[in-house]
């Protein structure tokens, strides 16, 4: 079984696209039977907290955020690092670049560019061979997204994914992963929450692979490059 919890900064956000909200949406969508069992956790009241316990209880955190990242308190993105080190997985959505748990964990800002719009955006598989885009169309066709371009501030990603396109000519590093300690991350940029994006049926198909392989559910071997550059100083030593 896979614990899941979907956090989402507000009870309202998205309510146009999703009825319910986002989390409540997610949630639902990404549940799986027994075999994938969610929590849909919004903050109360401006206070941007997670529970102790139900992290500690959680294989896989789905965070989607906007307008509160300053909220959210220092100590509760360590701690996510932290679980993260341990082998927890972590997935951000959309907005959430620059929430302070995603900078924790990549150790950059993630600022990037944006244009507001409802741009066609097409989703190129660079590794089309991941277990993340396995049966997930390539190009992913999104009729309306927000625009989201380079230069995004994020290291070079252990795993680059996808490379979006929009209908202005510009590109993004859409889908990307990093493994941290034991625990794997994945940042995909699209879910601008005034369209219904995660409604789309290869979305949902890629983020239910994401769940899986976050949560070290399916076979996949690391790529070597990350462990060899770290090897590789050794030998000057
Ligand atoms: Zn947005």
């Amino acid at each position: 079984m896979i614990r899941v919890t979907v956090w989402v900064e507000e009870q309202n956000v998205a309510k146009e696209a999703y009825g319910k909200g986002l989390a409540q949406y997610l949630a639902e969508a990404l549940a799986v039977e027994d075999e994938v069992v969610c929590t849909a956790v919004y903050p109360e009241g401006g206070d941007m907290r997670l529970s102790e316990e139900l992290l500690r209880n959680t294989d896989v955190l789905v965070w989607w955020a906007h307008c509160y990242h300053d909220q959210v308190p220092d100590s509760l993105a360590l701690a996510i690092r932290q679980e993260v080190n341990a082998g927890m997985g972590a997935i951000f959505l959309h907005s959430a670049h620059p929430s302070k748990p995603f900078q924790a964990l990549v150790g950059t800002g993630g600022a990037l560019h944006w244009r507001e719009s409802s741009d066609k955006e097409l989703l190129w598989a660079v590794k089309p061979e991941h277990p993340i885009l396995k049966g997930v169309a390539n190009p992913l066709y999104l009729a309306e997204e927000e625009t989201y371009f380079e230069p995004f501030d994020i290291p070079t990603p252990d795993e680059l994914l996808q490379i979006g396109w929009f209908e202005g000519g510009e590109v993004f590093r859409s889908s990307v992963c990093y493994y941290r300690g034991k625990g794997r991350v994945f940042y995909f940029q699209p879910g601008h929450e005034t369209f219904a994006t995660y409604r789309n049926e290869e979305v949902l198909k890629l983020l239910k692979n994401a769940v899986k392989w976050a949560a070290r559910r399916v076979e996949y071997q690391k790529p070597d490059s990350v462990w060899q550059e770290k090897r590789s100083t050794e030998i000057y030593f």
